[in-house]
């Protein structure tokens, strides 16, 4: 059975406290979008308005940190309180919106998201196209490093920023962060746990268990242009991310290859911040030549 839960959709009074009307009455859920680590995510609709949705189903097992949220009696998975602490502070167009969420006694939890009507997950969209072009792997690491920018701002860390944790809408070419499952409070400390993706990890983790949030972060962009621009990740084994030496299976401009380099540093504390990523040289290119970039993604997947 579904239990209510306090958001701010079709709220109604009872004995003072605000009741919800449950999962059922409010959304349907379509087929199976996806499936990672740590739920099943369906395509699905809001009953009142038709409002596409993507519902992510939480198994009360999998989740590995829990947090309280205002005004409810039991904690909830991080990855719920992350995304409500990121809504609260007015969302930003770059982290994908949590409308609702529900419990579901005694078994897990529903996390009902924005869907963008025309969207692909970076997986998915490299490997149809294979390496981008790199104006548009520009246009989508801009946004991503702005977007984190936002999240840290708001005491956020995501952990597992990885190409199937970003989705594109094929249509205005904007990306989404998603999956905040792995994600935690943003601290000065270093962290000695880490539920992410091995192959986006850095060499720290790999070799002693430790990182702080900034260097993580980073590394794992360096792993993401990386993706993008050659169409596949750097490194697989943990020698190889030890190594830190990226080898470039296609071609790739210099200034792109160098600030690579630079977020795959061995050392994070020569690894840039988010500020210097922005201000990199290769990050200035590429506004004018957009429109001609945009008409290079193949019309088919547009
Ligand atoms: P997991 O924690 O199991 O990795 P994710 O939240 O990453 O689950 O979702 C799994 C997949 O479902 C994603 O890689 C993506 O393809 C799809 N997906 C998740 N959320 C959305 C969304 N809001 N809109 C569109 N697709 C989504
Ligand atoms: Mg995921």
């Amino acid at each position: 059975m579904l239990e209510k839960r306090s958001v701010d959709l079709h709220v109604e009074e009872k004995e003072g406290k605000p009741v919800k009307e449950p999962f059922s009455k409010q959304y349907r859920c379509g087929p199976l979008l996806g499936s990672g680590g740590f739920g099943s995510v369906f395509s699905g609709h809001r009953l009142s308005d038709g409002l596409q949705v993507a519902i992510k189903q939480i198994s009360r097992d999998s989740v590995q940190q829990w947090a309280r949220l205002p005004g409810e009696l039991s904690p909830v998975p991080m990855e719920i309180a992350l995304l409500h602490r990121l809504s609260e502070v007015g969302g930003n167009g770059g982290v994908i919106q949590m409308l609702d969420w529900f419990e579901v006694e005694g078994r897990g939890f529903l996390l009902v998201m924005e869907r963008p009507p025309q969207c692909q997950d970076l997986f998915d969209f490299i490997t149809e196209r294979g390496a981008l072009p790199e104006r548009l792997a520009l246009r989508f690491f801009r946004q991503m490093v702005e977007t984190l920018q936002f999240v840290h701002l708001h005491g956020v860390v995501h952990r597992d920023i990885k190409d199937e944790n970003i989705v594109v809408d094929t249509r205005s070419l904007e990306v989404k962060i998603i999956d905040f499952g792995s994600g935690a409070l943003l601290k000065d400390a270093a962290y000695d746990e880490f539920e992410g993706t091995r192959v986006y990890s850095p060499p720290e983790w790999v070799q002693a268990r430790t990182y702080h949030a900034i260097p993580l972060t980073v590394w794992s962009l360096g792993v993401l242009l990386f993706d993008m621009v050659c169409g596949d990740i750097p490194f697989e084994r943990d020698q190889e991310i030890i190594g830190a030496t990226p080898f470039f299976t296609h071609r790739v401009s210099k200034e792109c290859q160098a600030l690579i380099r630079w977020c795959l540093s061995f050392r994070p504390e020569d690894r840039p911040s988010l500020e210097e990523i922005l201000s990199h040289p290769w990050m200035e290119g590429g506004e004018e030549e957009e429109e001609e970039e945009c008409s290079s993604v193949p019309s088919s997947s547009l």
